[in-house]
């Protein structure tokens, strides 16, 4: 199966390193022929997102920190300089105080709240109004998300709260967008461990209990999130809006700890 996505191209937000979700998804969208542009936050990542999008063909990077209204608005500015339409963004980006992602939720700050809140859920409204602008015929809007906006995981606190926005969001935009044919789609993946996720409080215990309690008794990769993005970013998936999708091994299914997982 190749040239599943050739012809289209589009944006790639929330890369930070080879083990960012947004690398496994880029490299899947890239192998079936993907154009792909690439924003990074602050200049101090371009280095490494560089390289990164270099690899996959891609000399089309620029800096864009999406709480920013007026950064996003250059951003989709210079996307659109040279690509005057896009097929897809794929958003995987979410931030917290790492001071907050430990301890209680009860002691979240104000200023951190609406910090994560802006940076993690409603970055992704902002993105979609800029990007369905460039998508007149159509197109596909992906965003990350994780279980801790459904059910309680210790110490995701606001994160998780941010999370359950995005999700939300995800299912008022699909309704909004739809008429234009622009579907709106999450992927809720498993523990992975990256950059933003080793900020998590516990994050190993984590990884491990959904090791062994997760149906398929593993952790997934990047690779899994990947395959579901290809799914998502590609016409493969062309009558689904407003899903949250979960890629993580099947944990989201179970209620209790697995019959045969040790005691951790
Ligand atoms: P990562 O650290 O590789 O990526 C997070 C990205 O967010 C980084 O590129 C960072 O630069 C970007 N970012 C943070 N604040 C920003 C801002 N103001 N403007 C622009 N970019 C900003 O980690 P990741 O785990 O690949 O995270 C990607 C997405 O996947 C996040 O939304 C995360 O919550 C979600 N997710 C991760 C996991 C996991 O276990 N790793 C599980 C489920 C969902």
């Amino acid at each position: 199966m190749t040239g599943l996505m050739e012809g289209k191209r589009g944006l790639i937000m929330g890369l930070a390193n080879d083990k960012s979700l947004a690398w496994g998804i880029a490299k899947k969208l890239s192998e079936q022929g993907a154009a792909l542009a690439f924003s990074y936050q602050g200049e101090a990542l371009e280095k490494r997102v560089r390289p990164l999008a270099e690899q996959l063909g891609s000399d089309f990077v620029f800096d864009c920190d999406v709480s920013d209204m007026a950064a996003l608005d250059t951003a989709f500015e210079t996307l659109a300089a040279r690509w005057p339409t896009i097929d897809f963004v794929v958003h995987a980006i979410g931030f917290s105080d790492k001071n907050e992602l430990r301890g209680r939720y009860v002691d979240t700050s104000l200023d951190n709240f609406l910090m994560t809140m802006n940076i993690s859920a409603y970055s992704f409204v902002a993105v979609a109004k800029r990007a369905a602008a460039m998508m007149p015929n159509g197109g596909s809007l992906l965003t990350l998300t994780y279980y801790g906006a459904e059910k309680v995981v210790p110490h995701y606190n606001v994160m998780g709260v941010a999370k359950a926005a995005l999700e939300t969001s995800t299912h008022y935009l699909a309704a909004d967008l739809g008429r234009d044919n622009i579907r709106v789609n999450a992927i809720s993946a498993g523990p992975i461990k990256t950059l933003a996720a080793s900020g998590i409080g516990d994050f190993r215990l984590i990884l491990k209990w959904n090791e062994l309690n997760a149906p398929l008794r593993r952790n997934v990769t990047i690779e899994d999130v990947g395959g579901a993005g290809l799914y998502f970013c590609s016409d493969l998936s062309s009558g689904v809006t407003g899903e949250v999708h979960h890629v993580d091994a099947g944990y989201h299914v179970v209620g209790m700890k697995a019959e045969d997982a040790p005691d951790i």
